[in-house]
């Protein structure tokens, strides 16, 4: 059981803060994802860019009536809708199981039961299926179910450890360590403007730090004020789309 950590929650905040002076408060869609569709449009942006996941969501949604025409399809047809967000085999086979796993438990294919449950046992249900993991299940519950739960995924390990907030080796403790120390309602809004911070100035090789909001608070000792990175704005998040 990990300790609660005022100086990480103080950190947290601040980290928050800072980034919404930067970039604003994140759009959000004023009503949320079904929870299928943010659990189905999570697992193909597994590994993948938004925009090819995107596209590969699009696709399914387009061609068939609801999950349920989808959860009779074979493997290799889902393969052929969801190519372009690549792992095929893998991706087509999570959701099959995941839709028909559904549909077995439930009677039908729905999360909504999820609605009146604590999050850690929704994050227990969602993790069973196979092929989710803790950051596929928490998109479901930040991005769908609107809880304070922010997901871990590359970008936010590796800026939340470059800034000092955890020093951790893993995603999914570095999950741990911030959702246990997350102040009330910030997760939308700290987990979004960490990825952009990620994709635009703290990106893996080379951090843009001359431009970084976060420089005077940031730990990194490797940082990087050399002017020589490009600098590409990178607002389309895909779960705030689906
Ligand atoms: S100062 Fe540099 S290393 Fe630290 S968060 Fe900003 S870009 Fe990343």
């Amino acid at each position: 059981m990990l300790k609660k950590s005022k100086t990480v929650s103080k950190r947290i905040s601040k980290v928050n803060e800072l980034l919404i002076q930067k970039y604003g408060i994140p759009f959000r869609p004023q009503n949320p994802p079904d929870p299928v569709d943010m659990l189905i449009a999570t697992i193909l942006s597994q590994n993948t860019n938004d925009k090819n996941s995107y596209k590969a969501f699009t696709n399914l949604k387009k061609t068939y009536q609801n999950w349920y025409d989808v959860s009779t399809l074979p493997l290799a047809k889902i393969e052929k809708e969801i190519k372009i967000a690549g792992l095929g085999k893998q991706k087509s086979k999570a959701i099959k199981n995941v839709l028909r796993s559904l549909l077995k438990n439930n009677g039908r294919i729905s999360l909504d039961h999820l609605l009146n449950k604590k999050d850690g046992e929704i994050l227990k249900e969602l993790t069973g299926y196979e092929g989710v993991g803790v950051k596929t299940a928490s998109c479901v519950l930040l991005f769908s179910l609107r809880k304070n739960i922010c997901p871990v995924d590359t970008h936010v390990h590796r800026t939340t450890n470059r800034i000092g907030i955890v020093s951790t080796k893993t995603p999914d403790k570095t999950f741990l360590i911030l959702n246990e120390n997350l102040p009330e309602g910030i997760a939308h809004s700290f987990h979004t403007n960490l990825i952009r911070l990620g994709r635009e100035i703290c990106k893996p090789a080379n951090p843009n730090c001359f431009i970084c909001p976060l420089v005077r608070i940031c730990n990194y000792p490797q940082k990087n004020f050399e002017a020589k990175n490009s600098y590409k704005e990178n607002t389309f998040l895909l779960l705030d789309n689906v």
